[in-house]
């Protein structure tokens, strides 16, 4: 461990200038990272926010060292970092522990990689086990062990290492609710004392509530390609109370950053294939689409989209795609964290089976690719087009995503009966 020099309490501790991370090459190039640029100073707790998929653990393994970006710089101290990041530790949402090993020896071990002498080993590994609430459990194994004790491990071995920044990836996803609010609360505990060397903390969540809970600045990315969107400062005091009115502002203020961009409308609804940028379209299922417009109107058309998804028990990750088609549609609108029945809306919640997939076929027409698509087999002299026609055309716009985007467009087809796919002849066909 290299010795920690004075640091002025001004100076960057991390700083991402312009991070570009891409995978595969040429018509399958997929851009993971775009023009990343982000800081981090000591005494900062921050957090990376995001959906699935934007991006966020590739960034924090390019923090690390485990992964190197495509181009652009990561300056830890003001040096440019090359290879793996000695100053950094990262926990993962599991935490793999020797399962032949007990609690103790497991911390040990990693006191003994850092360089740390036989004999303070173990008096410093049961102080960490201490710090971290374990102390009883030195001589128990894993297999032994809750999930959140586990998980408590797996912090005191990353604390082992003293690391300066404290890199945690989804560190309390894996957790039942109880053992994961416990955890965070003992993780600030040791952060806002100081218990603990590390200087800065980095967290990857796509928990709102957990990030304006722990978190001093928040960071918001989009994926496609993955990049900031959005940053915010909490300036709220500890221990932040999630009842708080001052909180819930917080949230909801995030919220609408991740779910309500408002886009112009021509961006919005995309465009014809190879004109520009084709409009993706949400990874949502149909059916509760439906069923979120059906609950949203019995909850008399408007609510607060984070509380919701607590309500109807769903993962904000799986909600917002709905919500997303549901805008897309006209269905909804998203404002300032609130969710809004529009009129179409009701009149679709409240419409028959058949009525509805008229509606349905109504709205998607006015998307450019399924009235692209529809167009195209209505000018065949037969009603039907190979599948590889549309994928060709697709290609540019979608990369490597393009047979999953034509599955999606071709599902919306059928459940609108507009058009629908031929298997034995690899063709679409005008329903
Ligand atoms: P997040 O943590 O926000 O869910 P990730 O950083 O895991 O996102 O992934 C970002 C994107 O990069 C995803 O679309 C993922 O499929 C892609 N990706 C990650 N690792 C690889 C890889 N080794 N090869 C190709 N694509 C990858």
């Amino acid at each position: 461990m290299p010795a920690m020099a004075a640091l002025p309490e001004s100076a960057e501790l991390l700083e991402l200038r312009s991070i570009y991370k891409t995978y595969g090459s040429g018509e399958r190039k997929f851009t993971a990272l775009q023009d990343i640029n982000l800081q981090i100073r000591p005494g900062e707790f921050v957090a990376i926010l995001g959906p699935s998929g934007c991006g966020k653990s590739t960034l924090l393994r390019i923090v690390t060292g485990l992964n190197s970006a495509s181009s652009g710089t990561v300056l830890y101290r003001g040096k440019p970092l090359t290879g793996i990041n000695p100053h950094a530790t990262i926990v993962f949402q599991t935490f793999a522990l020797y399962p032949w090993l007990t609690v103790q020896e497991n911390v040990e071990l990693a006191l003994k990689a850092r360089g740390v002498p036989p004999e303070s080993r173990q008096s410093r590994a049961i102080k960490l086990i201490d710090t971290v609430g374990l102390d009883g459990f030195e001589s128990a194994y894993p297999r032994e062990l809750s999930g959140g004790m586990r998980q408590k491990v797996g912090f005191a071995r990353a604390m082992a290492v003293e690391p300066e920044l404290l890199c945690l990836d989804e560190p309390f996803s894996a957790l039942d609710v109880l053992s994961a609010e416990a955890l965070r609360g003992e993780l600030m505990e040791l952060w806002l004392n100081k218990s603990i060397p590390t200087r800065a903390i980095q967290m990857v969540t796509h928990n709102i509530e957990e990030a304006v809970f722990m978190a001093d600045r928040l960071i918001i990315m989009d994926k496609d390609p993955g990049r900031i969107v959005a940053e915010m400062s909490v300036e709220l005091r500890h221990p932040r109370q999630r009842k708080d009115t001052a909180f819930q502002a917080i949230v909801d203020r995030v919220y609408a950053a991740v779910a309500g961009k408002t886009l112009p409308d021509a961006e919005e609804l995309g465009q014809v294939p190879g004109k520009g940028m084709t409009r993706r379209l949400p990874v949502a299922r149909l059916n509760a689409l439906a069923g979120l417009l059906e609950k949203l109107s019995a909850e008399g058309g408007r609510v607060d989209i984070y509380r919701f998804a607590a309500d109807i028990q769903m993962e904000l990750d799986d909600l917002l795609p709905v919500v997303e088609a549901g805008e897309l549609l006209g269905f909804v609108h998203v404002q300032e964290g609130d969710l809004q029945l529009t009129p179409l809306g009701l009149a679709y919640a409240e419409a028959s089976v058949l009525g509805r997939k008229e509606m349905f076929a109504g709205r998607i027409l006015r998307l450019p690719v399924i009235s692209w698509i529809y167009e195209t087999l209505q000018q065949d002299d037969n009603q039907r087009v190979a599948r590889q026609y549309f994928l060709d055309k697709l290609r540019p716009d979608f990369h490597d995503r393009t047979e999953k985007q034509l599955e999606r467009a071709i599902n919306w087809g059928r459940f609108a009966e507009l058009f629908a796919f031929d298997n034995d002849t690899d063709e679409l066909y005008l329903e």
